[in-house]
């Protein structure tokens, strides 16, 4: 075991605190990254607060990590020391599930092991990227073919980059489509950059009308408050898509009617309360679908780091010390953020 450093919530209703536990030595397949930065993420707060009520603690979250490998198993031809290497949402799975073999390891009948909170369905802890280190399978290391001067802003791709990349994909988002964001924070305004790139006419749907400005630049193509009727109604049966990424419970119904005749709604926000239920009528007149998206496979998330880097998307962030965590958290409630928070690890014994 070596140490590692990071920070904890040591339970629901305390702030995130210094923490040291251990890391296992890398086996023959592993690969240790020392971990430069770290996206936050709205699950991350989510997790530390309990709100899905599975939080195993202490709690070190953290799933957008991004670093430099620092040592490598005998097993491991993907990655040498001193290689750039990112890490998701999965750490490992069961490998053996339909869903393992076509590489969608996020939907694993066993239970995926997430780089923080642990197994879902039990065994031991696991401790994610609020931390100086890491030790992962590098069956589950991504690489980063992006320049190094902007691995900070790549951290936020592995999981609000693949997260919106995943769904916009599977229902085949591209040239002619016109696409819903419902949401501009972490996963909504990578949402709206890589659907822009995919080729879409996209629509941002925000709740903040200060964000129009940011949201024009960033590529979408009309902004809509989603507060004011009149704008709802003048997307009305329009949309082929729509990925709604709204940290919190909301009428869904002026969404389901901005879609075409059968059109979807793919919801990635995971409020901790459901949704009001949604018209039943505005599904079967129209033969609308609401669906739902949980990150990425491994495959994929390659996929997606390889398509960001060829469009030159990476994520726009402010970077924040270690220490000033908690304080980020009360912002990103207040929507306070543009548009992710990332942590400079160097931070953390500075
Ligand atoms: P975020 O940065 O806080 O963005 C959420 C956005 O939702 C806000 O910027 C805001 O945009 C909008 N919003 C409208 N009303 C809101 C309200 N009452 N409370 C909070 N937000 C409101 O969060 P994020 O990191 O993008 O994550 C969004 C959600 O996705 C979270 O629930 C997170 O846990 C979930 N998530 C799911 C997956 C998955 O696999 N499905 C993966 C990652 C995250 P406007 O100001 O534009 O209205
Ligand atoms: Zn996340
Ligand atoms: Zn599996």
């Amino acid at each position: 075991m070596s140490q590692a450093y990071g920070y904890a919530a040591l339970s629901s209703d305390q702030p995130l605190t210094a923490f040291a536990f251990e890391r296992r030595e890398p086996g023959p397949d592993d690969v240790r990254i020392e971990i430069l930065y770290c996206g936050v993420c709205h699950s991350d707060l989510h997790t530390a607060r309990n709100e899905w009520q599975n939080t195993l603690y202490p709690s070190v979250p953290g799933h957008e990590i991004v670093g430099r490998v620092t040592a490598v198993g005998g097993n491991v031809k993907d990655f040498k020391v001193g290689d750039l290497a990112g890490v998701g949402c999965i750490v490992d799975s069961c490998r053996s599930c339909a869903s393992c073999k076509e590489g969608e390891e996020q939907y694993c009948e066993n239970g995926f092991t997430g780089t923080y909170n642990g197994p879902l369905f039990g065994g031991e802890n696991t401790y994610g990227g609020y931390s100086d280190q890491i030790v992962v399978d590098a069956k589950y290391v991504l690489q980063i073919r992006h320049d190094e001067a902007q691995l900070a802003a790549v951290a936020p791709l592995l999981c609000a980059g693949i997260t919106t990349y995943s769904p916009l994909a599977h229902w085949k988002v591209g040239p002619g489509s016109k696409v819903g964001v419902v949401g501009l924070g972490g996963l909504g305004h990578m949402a709206v950059k890589i659907a822009k790139a995919m080729g879409a006419h996209v629509v941002l749907f925000t709740t903040s009308p200060n964000k129009r400005d940011d949201a024009l630049r960033l590529g979408a193509d009309e902004v809509v408050v989603s507060k004011d009727e009149a704008q709802m109604a003048a997307q009305g049966s329009t949309l082929d898509f729509i990925v709604n990424t709204v940290a919190a419970p909301h009428n869904l119904d002026p969404f389901l009617n901005a879609l075409k005749r059968d059109g979807t709604m793919a919801l990635v926000g995971a409020p901790d309360q459901p949704h009001p239920s949604p018209g039943v009528f505005n599904l079967i007149l129209k033969r609308r679908s609401i669906a739902g998206s949980l990150i990425g496979g491994i495959r994929e998330t390659q996929e997606m780091l390889d398509f960001c880097a060829r469009h030159g998307i990476v994520s726009d962030i402010e970077t924040i010390r270690m220490d000033a965590i908690n304080d980020a958290y009360e912002r990103m409630l207040k929507g306070d953020v543009k548009y992710r928070f990332v942590i400079d690890m160097a931070t953390l014994k500075a």
